[in-house]
């Protein structure tokens, strides 16, 4: 403590869930430093308001904080979710549906076997490799039962949450401020950079100037101090991932839902649906390039029943890609305003957390000062670009055929490097384990999801015309009936 020099004032622009995020964080593990934290949002420009669905790690940020689940759950409306079901993104497999469960310590039993039918099957036989039969997520979603371990299970299950995304940043707001947050209602006008190019100073529409040691810039997609004032560029990720729009509708709560995400896709895009406790969040990513605003609008209300609905629609624009800074002199971007990766697997928040968290570290280790400030940026950028490979997997080996879209999604080559190799791994039957960790990418998407996507897609050859029948490991070793007796020790939703 004698030997930390703190700096003593931080001051976060834009009080969506990443500000929010970010100022409880800071105000965690800064207050005993006596450093101030500050949060100045707009009245007039209002959050993005979508982004319900989280990993696992949203679990350890309210752990961390030490807000227990009974406590912000209903206040945001929030239900449990263990698992991402994807719904006809590769029908000429013959798989219409597969999921991809979050992955629990219980799973080191099963996924061996996972690996070895996925292997059997790229030789050609007929063995079951449908992700969801091999994770304990994925059972306890189809038999709809809470993630919450019973007292006497002796592993660690992993879940994630759905939420109402405004009345999440409103919960942590409210929190903040009784922590000792301050939180200043104003425009931001102009910033002002000082000689040596670091941000001086913010001037407010209530004629107040606002200095700081270290600016946050929590400003969404319009990235008012990070891209605008201090002039960091953006990589586009538009070659990569075509969607750039999405149209949102509320409808209905659903009775007794399963505890996941479904994503289903569409003719241009593909629609999310949440459910929470009080209605169900929906919404059709597409890209404009290939359908109007109008069009996917009716699409989604469509494929809800909605048509003759009067239920009002949300239009958002997206901005695909990252920025080539995260941290640059005096401010780091947190949220929309670093960058964002379509929503197929919920990783925005996540990856909000992780910047965050990773600049407490590097920021406190370097004594508050920009020591560390190459090395977070290259974390951060090869954290983006894995994402990115992640995702643009899902397109690239989709087998649709019902538009321009999906065969321009699986004849897109803007492939990194990475996601190449990988893909080429697989279809010569080797060992796509080893290709991550040769790699050194596993803290990513492990290989246990890499495993899921494909065997999910059915990227398999055709079965070979002699089945012997033997050789499943999911048969051989009753995962089936351990899965339903693991299933028993938790409690029906
Ligand atoms: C279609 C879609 C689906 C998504 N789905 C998911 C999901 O399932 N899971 C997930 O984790 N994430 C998802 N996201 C992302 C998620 O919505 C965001 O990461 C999250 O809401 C954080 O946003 P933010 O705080 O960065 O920006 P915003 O919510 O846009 O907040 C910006 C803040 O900056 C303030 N501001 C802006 N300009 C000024 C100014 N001049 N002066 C003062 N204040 C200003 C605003 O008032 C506001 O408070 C999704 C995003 C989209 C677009």
């Amino acid at each position: 403590m004698e030997n930390i020099k703190p700096i003593k004032k931080i001051v976060i622009a834009g009080g969506g869930t990443a500000g929010w995020m970010a100022a409880s964080l800071f105000n965690h593990h800064w207050a005993k430093y006596g450093v101030e934290v500050s949060v100045i949002e707009s009245p007039q420009i209002g959050i993005i308001g979508v982004g319900e669905g989280s990993t696992p790690s949203l679990k350890r940020f309210f752990y961390n904080l030490g807000i227990a689940e009974n406590e912000w759950m209903p206040a945001c409306h929030a239900t449990y979710k263990v698992n991402i079901q994807f719904e006809g993104w590769s029908p000429r497999s013959g798989i219409s549906r597969y999921g991809h469960p979050f992955i629990s310590q219980i799973d080191t039993f099963s996924e061996k076997h996972f690996y070895t039918n996925c292997y059997t099957r790229r030789l050609g036989l007929d063995v079951n490799t449908y992700p969801d039969d091999f994770l304990l997520c994925g059972w306890l979603a189809k038999l709809k039962k809470s993630p919450i371990t019973p007292v006497h299970f002796p592993f660690v299950v992993e879940y994630g949450y759905h939420f109402d995304s405004a009345l999440l940043g409103q919960f942590l707001c409210d929190r903040a401020k009784k922590l000792g947050v301050q939180n200043i209602q104003a425009n931001i006008e102009s910033v002002e950079l000082a000689k040596n190019g670091h941000i001086k100073n913010l001037k407010l529409d209530s004629r107040q100037t606002i200095e700081a040691d270290f600016f946050v810039d929590c400003t969404g997609f319009n990235s008012l101090l990070m891209q605008k004032a201090l002039n960091v560029g953006f990589i586009p990720y538009k070659s990569n991932l075509f969607n750039d729009a999405a149209v949102a509708m509320p409808s209905k709560v659903i009775k007794q839902p399963l505890p996941q995400t479904k994503s289903t896709a569409l003719s241009n895009g593909w629609v999310w649906q949440i459910p929470l406790q009080h209605r169900t969040g929906n919404g059709y990513v597409y890209a404009s390039d290939y359908i109007s605003k109008d069009q996917a609008e009716t699409e989604l209300r469509s494929h809800l029943g909605l048509l003759e609905s009067d239920a009002e629609a949300k239009h958002l624009r997206m901005n695909v890609g990252q920025v080539k800074q995260h941290w640059a002199r005096n401010c780091l971007a947190v949220g929309l305003s670093q960058g964002f990766i379509e929503p197929l697997e919920a990783t925005a928040l996540h990856l909000t957390q992780e910047a965050i968290e990773c600049f407490i570290d590097k920021f406190e280790s370097a004594n508050f000062t920009n020591d560390n400030q190459t090395d977070f940026n290259s974390e951060m950028s090869e954290r983006y670009e894995r994402v990115r490979d992640y995702i643009v997997a899902h397109y690239k080996l989709n087998s649709r055929d019902d538009s321009a879209y999906w065969r321009d999604n699986r004849a897109n080559m803007n492939l990194s490097e990475s996601l190449l190799s990988l893909l080429t791994v697989w279809y010569r039957k080797g060992d796509i384990g080893a290709e991550i960790k040769r790699q050194n990418i596993q803290s990513h998407f492990g290989v246990t999801s890499w495993h899921c996507m494909l065997a999910g897609y059915g990227a398999f050859p055709a079965l070979a015309r002699e089945q012997p029948g033997k050789g499943d490991m999911y048969a051989n070793e009753g995962l089936a009936n351990f899965f339903k007796s693991c299933c028993l020790n938790f409690e029906s939703l």
